[in-house]
């Protein structure tokens, strides 16, 4: 029959799962993979020991957002930390901004634990202290809560079933469908939501979910995925693109045809045999990171117990690492001479604190390169002396005087502990 007019074409055949007995082969050969080899985590031993269905989509939701964009192996320590301190919405409702952002120190993407706390104040106060119940409520109500989070934290915690799509899984379903358009474009990327709500496991989606996760972690790894030991090998069309590849006297069964689908590589970047399963995902190119540099001064005197203090300022309450604390810094102009840098630094301090600081009085001390997810950022350090006592303008940022080991203590970013 005709599709109604708007309704864009199902993708061809061979990027689609469409025989419900693959389906089924392709499910239990993931879930029987994952029941042995599954890596024990503690978020995971939560949510399975947890029998209030509020406490284990909180232990699940903090998991997720920790490990965004962050390795396993560094977020366990942090969740323990976390879950040891806020074992509940209702105490981390209560937490005070500062505490959280203190906790979070080091695990960068600072603005995420804003959010998560921001988020337990809102189901506490407005929601009477019940988590929403399916991945669309929890999208729609929940602040920093994506299509990905929600139907995790619903599958996982609430048997719901439905999909998730993450780096990991793209990569998976990309490979087990030779999808070779890029993967980070909105049509790609919502094919592959399809899938993943299609494959789900219906009896046990958090379970499939996470071993379709574990999976890419793990075995169908970005570079050298280990195929041979690949619960899913059979189900997979880029292996087997690999194995038989072309050329063939018949028509390639894993390509769509006469060109112009929109799944397959591009037309000017066909398969290269070299890459194998590698061919895929493909992504377009990444934009370049921005590039800013950043004079920051360590300003430092004796304390009381004449142990050596440094004073640190509070960032603004919004944008790039929101809220925390850092040597007093100034973002640099482009080009500028050291010498230029020197004085603009030397005249915002004077402005600040007050102090007679002059360009001269100034030590450099070195530069230190540091990159954010999208910024290429050097600190260009310098350290300031002072004896005697100096009176900042409290209309200016929040400031105060730290040890060393209170600053390690703070809400201070790797960065500046690099500095
Ligand atoms: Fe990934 Fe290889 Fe398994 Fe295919 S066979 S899903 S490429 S590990």
């Amino acid at each position: 029959a005709a599709l109604p007019a708007g309704t864009p074409a199902p993708p061809p055949a061979p990027h689609l799962f469409s025989d419900p007995s693959e389906i089924g082969a392709l499910r239990r050969n993931l879930l029987a993979w994952y029941d042995r080899c599954k890596r024990d985590l503690p978020w995971r031993a939560l949510a399975a020991a947890e029998t209030d269905a509020d406490r284990r989509a909180y232990a699940v939701w903090v998991s997720e957002i920790m490990l965004q964009q962050t390795q396993v192996a560094t977020v366990i320590d942090y969740y323990n930390r976390w879950m040891q301190k806020w074992p509940t919405l209702q105490a981390l409702a209560q937490a005070s901004l500062e505490e959280v952002n203190e906790l979070w120190a080091g695990l960068g993407y600072y603005s995420r634990g804003k959010r998560l706390q921001e988020a337990a104040k809102k189901v506490v106060s407005e929601l009477a202290g019940r988590m929403p119940r399916t991945a669309e409520d929890l999208q729609k109500l929940l602040p920093g809560v994506g299509r990905y989070t929600a139907g995790a934290i619903a599958s996982i915690s609430y048997g719901q079933a439905t999909g998730v799509v993450d780096g990991n899984v793209i990569r998976v379903l990309c490979r087990l469908r030779c999808i070779g358009a890029d993967s980070s474009s909105p049509a790609v990327i919502d094919r592959l939501w399809d899938m993943a709500d299609a494959l789900v496991d219906r009896s046990r989606p958090g379970d499939f979910n996470q071993a379709l996760m574990e999976l890419g972690a793990t075995v169908c790894v970005p570079k050298a995925p280990l195929c041979r030991e690949c619960p899913v090998k059979q189900h997979c069309r880029a292996q087997r693109r690999k194995l038989f590849g072309k050329p063939t006297p018949v028509p390639d069964v894993e390509d769509c045809g006469a060109g112009g689908c929109p799944l397959c590589p591009p037309a000017t970047e066909p398969w290269d045999s070299s890459l194998g399963v590698t061919n895929f995902p493909r992504k377009a190119a990444k934009k370049q990171p921005r590039v800013v540099r950043t004079a920051t001064c360590v300003l430092e005197r004796r304390g009381c117990h004449g142990a050596p203090e440094y004073l640190i300022v509070q960032r603004p309450s919004s944008g790039l690492l929101a809220g925390l604390w850092e040597f007093p810094s100034l973002p640099l102009d482009q080009g500028l001479q050291e010498e230029k840098q020197r004085e603009a630094l030397a005249d915002h301090l004077r402005a600040w604190t007050g102090w007679p600081v002059v360009a001269g009085g100034l030590r450099f001390v070195g530069e230190v390169v540091h990159i954010f997810s999208h910024i290429h950022q050097t600190y260009v350090v310098y350290s300031l002396p002072l004896d005697g006592d100096v009176t900042l303008d409290p209309a200016l940022s929040p400031s105060r005087w730290v040890t060393e080991e209170e600053f390690h203590a703070s809400a201070v970013s790797t960065a500046m502990k690099k500095v």
